[in-house]
């Protein structure tokens, strides 16, 4: 494409056409004094005009819009995420309610019951780090070799305590 654009001064207001059709002097700016010469056909002036002097304004507006717009697409995958993750919290209760699922969907389910699994390990390896450990009636933290919670009296799980052998 012949998008040649040679600048020159002017008076400003001014305008001036070449001979040839296809040759035009536009005025781009009112003041400054400046013109541009677009040495291109008439159908491609227009054109040339709107992606000149305007055109980085023009574009940096556009970036601000389509960044926004995109931020609004990623709100509404979020949102998406949400219905998602809310869904299979329907799925797996049907899973536990021993509700008739596909095979699939049985396969995550039981997946889901061994990081319990695994959570349960790490949780009492925690206790043991800690020397402390919770009751399960009232919550309240209390030394692995208690028998019965102080704050209940809720008879409590004896924990092995690795670090007094
Ligand atoms: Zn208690």
């Amino acid at each position: 494409m012949n998008n040649e654009v040679i600048m020159h001064e002017i008076n400003p207001g001014e305008y001036s056409y070449s001979g040839d059709i296809y040759k035009y002097n536009y005025i781009l700016m009112n003041e400054g004094g400046f013109y541009m010469d677009l040495k291109n056909n008439f159908s491609k002036i227009t054109k040339s005009i709107s992606e000149s002097a305007s055109n980085v304004v023009q574009k940096s507006n556009e970036l601000i819009e389509v960044s926004s717009l995109n931020g609004e697409i990623s709100n509404e995958e979020k949102k998406k995420n949400m219905i998602y993750i809310a869904i299979g919290k329907v799925v797996y209760n049907s899973f536990i309610n021993k509700a008739e699922l596909s095979e699939e969907i049985r396969h995550k389910c039981e997946a889901i019951l061994e990081h319990d699994e695994q959570i349960k390990i790490i949780m009492d390896k925690i206790i043991n780090v800690k020397r402390v450990k919770k009751c399960p009636n009232c919550g309240v933290d209390m030394n692995i070799s208690i028998n019965f919670c102080p704050d209940c009296g809720v008879m409590q799980k004896l924990i092995e305590d690795d670090n007094t052998l």
